[in-house]
């Protein structure tokens, strides 16, 4: 249904109010007083590749920051279920992932996380252990670091771009593939090393509407890898990570991250262009799109202090309509994943309301979608 400006912003605006008397009648939490963030590392290496990796020094310090800070390291899974219950998560918790079983987690990661006897999340990709792929963990090693606590959880068999289609594929078989890719893995995981949690990892962090459709029928929970704390609001079938790794992740950047808020969103929508008039239902978007990402807060009084910034393109416009705020790159989007991330201070020093929006540019004609 199409709506005006003007009746949809009627709509959202009633939905504030009444969610802020809700509040200060004391039968709503804040969703903003909710401030636990997963932590996404690959490698804890200093041979491997920098984009994908922090040194252990590094991971170390990172270790270090939450013990010194008064952090409570939780199992991914405890977040999930407050989650899914609607249960407020506690400030200053987090919970650390790796994916794709690097042996570097077992070498150099497992020690650090030991030695504070830290719960932690493996997403595997099966197939390179299926095949004893120099450089990714063995099994027997994902059950040792089971045995201290480790959570391991799905990343797929083959690490595809799941919403890609092979050349040539039809729905249903693209369909069939990635459900097999999906449910093989988790089998794999629980025969080696008994644990069956139906959490996966998205590979690149890539989804669309399909594959997150997928996912929710066949009932996991599954995480991204855009940046921001978990939040009330969170799609269970695409949960945000803090990626570290490359130029992410030095202490400065680290602490910014894990002391973040949820922004305080009612909704969120997509556009195609700054009328507002064309929803977008899907983040794959054709290189050369601008679109627009709406906002709607709990607060108006918000509105005016959010800042957005696209992928290489630095700060971007954002325009405010009472509580909703929406913003649009600068300029065109390259083919490739990218981002739009917001922000605002929450008054308190050194935090910030965070929220990302991924989106995936395919080539003019839409050739990117295609797997090799
Ligand atoms: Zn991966």
């Amino acid at each position: 249904m199409k709506r005006t400006w003007f009746q949809r912003k009627w709509l959202l605006g009633f939905s504030a109010v009444a969610a802020s008397l809700l509040a200060a009648v004391g039968l709503v939490q804040s969703p903003s007083a909710t401030a636990a963030v997963v932590l996404q590392y690959h490698h804890v290496s200093e041979d491997s590749p920098p984009s994908t990796s922090v040194t252990p020094e590094r991971f170390e310090k990172h270790m270090d920051y939450l013990a010194n800070h008064d952090f409570t390291v939780v199992p991914l899974e405890q977040l999930v279920s407050a989650l899914k219950a609607g249960e407020a998560l506690p400030d200053k918790t987090a919970a650390i992932t790796f994916d794709d079983a690097y042996e570097s987690v077992y070498t150099h990661a497992l020690p650090v996380l030991k030695k504070r006897d830290w719960p932690f999340t493996v997403f595997v990709n099966t197939n390179p252990l299926d095949e004893n792929k120099p450089g990714f963990a063995s099994w027997d090693q994902l059950r040792q670091m089971a045995e201290q606590g480790a959570t391991i959880a799905n990343h797929s068999t083959a690490h595809n771009h799941l919403q890609r289609f092979k050349a040539g594929e039809s729905a249903s078989e693209w369909r069939e593939r990635i459900r097999h890719e999906i449910v093989k893995a988790e089998q794999r995981i629980e025969e080696e090393t008994g644990q069956n949690h139906k959490m996966l990892a998205y590979p690149y962090g890539e989804y669309n509407n399909k594959v997150k459709a997928l996912l929710e029928e066949l009932g996991f929970v599954a995480f991204g890898q855009q940046s921001g704390p978990l939040g009330p609001h969170s799609d269970l079938r695409a949960l945000p990570r803090f990626p570290f790794g490359g130029p992410y992740g030095s202490l400065e950047d680290f602490a910014t991250k894990v002391k973040t808020r949820p922004m305080p969103l009612t909704e969120t929508a997509l556009y195609s262009d700054w009328s507002l008039e064309q929803p977008l239902d899907e983040v794959v978007v054709k290189e050369g799109a601008r679109p627009v990402l709406a906002m709607t807060l709990e607060d108006a009084s918000l509105a005016d202090r959010i800042s957005c910034f696209a992928s290489g393109q630095g700060a971007i416009e954002t325009r405010v309509e009472g509580n909703t705020v929406a913003t649009r790159a600068n300029k065109p989007l390259t083919p490739g994943r990218t981002r739009y991330n917001c922000t605002a201070g929450t008054g308190e020093s050194g935090r910030f309301f965070w929220f990302s929006q991924q989106w995936l540019v395919t080539g003019e004609n839409g050739e990117w979608q295609h797997e090799n």
